[in-house]
């Protein structure tokens, strides 16, 4: 008997049908597809994006990096789990980068927007204090992942609030207007010139397109999930940027397919479970799928079910498996990072979580748990990106990834570079394409956007 096989019969029968619906086989793939194509075709024209669900905003990022950036500039990166403020120096192939993490009080990341913004203006504050240039008023690019309606390089309506934030009195306001009116607050001691508002997304492709030119899509795989890409402006109706240059790249936000009910063919009572507990119920639907948030969460729903249906732990829960979101998503990489038959890691995982001496066979049901978890995720990320492509008709492209669920799990890459293949246009002849991991997106995008958006450019 091969190895698998005895691994296949270690699975009890009943995870193993219990997580068939997390199976997604090549045709339901193609099915969700085309469904994303269809919403992608309604929100890049304005007079079907109210309708759509993936709103294809304009960035009005036109020029991809020439390497010939060069300046000082500061960069705010806030979209989820951390906010950092950068100070990064660009000079031709080098790149310079200091940067501090600050925390984001959960109060605030529901409390007003004014009390937001002043924590932002505060933070930004004392790090341009420390590094000396508070009084500089360098070019600074703001990272703002969540959906913004954009009028301008650097005028960003915010249409809805994601990943655990919901600041009042902001959605429907310029991000940049309110981020300047905290700055000035502090007008004596602080003086910046926000020159840019992105999204991650934009400054992964940016920083990856910076290394390599082939680089036309960029993917966020972290709290949340979104891509943008490499646009023709013919096909963006009613284009109002530079129409003298022939590309722009355009945020998809495609974390909010699925909030019309194009994924519910596909959603289990563990995904409405999520939707249901979270800041933002019927909202980012396909997000809560696939990204860092929301998996270690999906993951434990399942768990739950196998051990009330007594097929786990001999029907033994622990207080904190019963608890929400006490099973964090670094769970499911350390418990894949096992190699096969070895459960190391899954014991010492379900050791943190209060299950004591699991059997072999509980670690092994486990592991397909996460398993079908991740690679759901992983086959629906590749499906979103395998629609890019296919509408680009490129037959050679770099996808750059940011996010800690890409970077972090240990099967997510080769998921995804196995999947995103199968899933390509037969027209499109010996495709090649390339995952790259984004190294620090969110910063050295934001400087190389600044870089095109100041005086500072050279
Ligand atoms: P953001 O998207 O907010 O910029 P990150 O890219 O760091 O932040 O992503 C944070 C998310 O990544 C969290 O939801 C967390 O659950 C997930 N994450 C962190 N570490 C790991 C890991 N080792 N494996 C899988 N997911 C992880
Ligand atoms: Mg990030």
């Amino acid at each position: 008997m091969k190895i698998e096989d005895l691994r296949i019969q270690e699975i009890s029968r009943e995870v193993r049908d219990g997580c068939q619906e997390l199976n997604l086989p090549d045709s339901v793939l193609r099915q969700c597809m085309d469904k994303l194509r269809a919403q992608i075709d309604l929100g890049l024209n304005p007079d079907t994006r109210d309708k759509s669900t993936v709103k294809c905003f304009n960035t009005y990022v036109q020029d991809l990096p020439t390497g010939k950036e060069k300046g000082q500039f500061l960069a705010l990166d806030l979209g989820g789990t951390n906010f950092r403020v950068l100070l990064i120096t660009l000079n031709g192939r080098h790149f310079d980068m200091q940067s501090k993490i600050y925390v984001v009080p959960k109060a605030i990341m529901i409390g007003p927007g004014e009390d937001l913004f002043d924590h932002i203006a505060s933070c930004l504050e004392s790090f341009t204090l420390e590094h000396r240039v508070a009084n500089k008023n360098l070019p600074l690019g703001f990272t703002f992942s969540f959906p913004l309606n954009q009028v301008g390089l650097k005028n960003g309506i915010l249409t809805r609030w994601t990943k655990g934030f919901n600041c009042a009195g902001t959605v429907g306001r310029d991000v940049v207007e309110m981020l300047n009116a905290a700055v000035e607050k502090r007008k004596n001691t602080l003086k910046i010139d926000v020159v840019a508002v992105l999204n991650d997304t934009t400054g992964t492709l940016m920083s990856c397109a910076w290394k390599n030119h082939n680089c036309k899509v960029g993917v966020i795989l972290g709290t949340g999930s979104n891509a943008c890409y490499v646009e023709k402006i013919q096909n963006v109706i009613g284009f109002d940027g530079d129409k003298t240059k022939p590309y722009v790249i355009i945020n998809t936000e495609w974390g909010a397919f699925g909030d019309n009910g194009e994924l519910e063919f596909i959603r289990t009572p563990y995904d409405k479970e999520i939707d249901k507990n979270s800041v933002n119920p019927g909202k980012q639907l396909h997000e809560k799928m696939i990204s860092g948030m929301y998996l270690g969460e999906l993951a434990r729903l399942l768990l739950v079910k196998f051990v009330k249906d007594k097929i786990l732990f001999g029907g033994q829960a622990s207080p904190a498996l019963l608890e929400r979101e006490k099973f964090l998503t670094e769970y499911i990489s350390s418990i894949e990072s096992d190699p096969r038959g070895v459960f190391k890691q899954c014991r010492n995982v379900l050791s943190k979580i209060g299950i004591s001496d699991p059997t072999d066979q509980d670690c092994s049901n486990v592991r397909y748990i996460c398993e079908s978890v991740s690679r759901r995720a992983a086959h629906l990320a590749s499906a979103g990106v395998a629609t890019l492509l296919n509408k680009m008709e490129i037959p050679s492209v770099t996808v750059g990834v940011d996010g800690s669920l890409y970077r972090y799990h240990p099967h997510f890459h080769n998921l995804m570079y196995e999947k995103i293949p199968e899933l390509l246009d037969p027209r499109i002849e010996n495709p090649t394409i390339n995952l790259m991991l984004s190294e620090d997106g969110s910063g050295r995008g934001a400087a190389l956007i600044a870089a095109s958006g100041s005086e500072h450019n050279v």
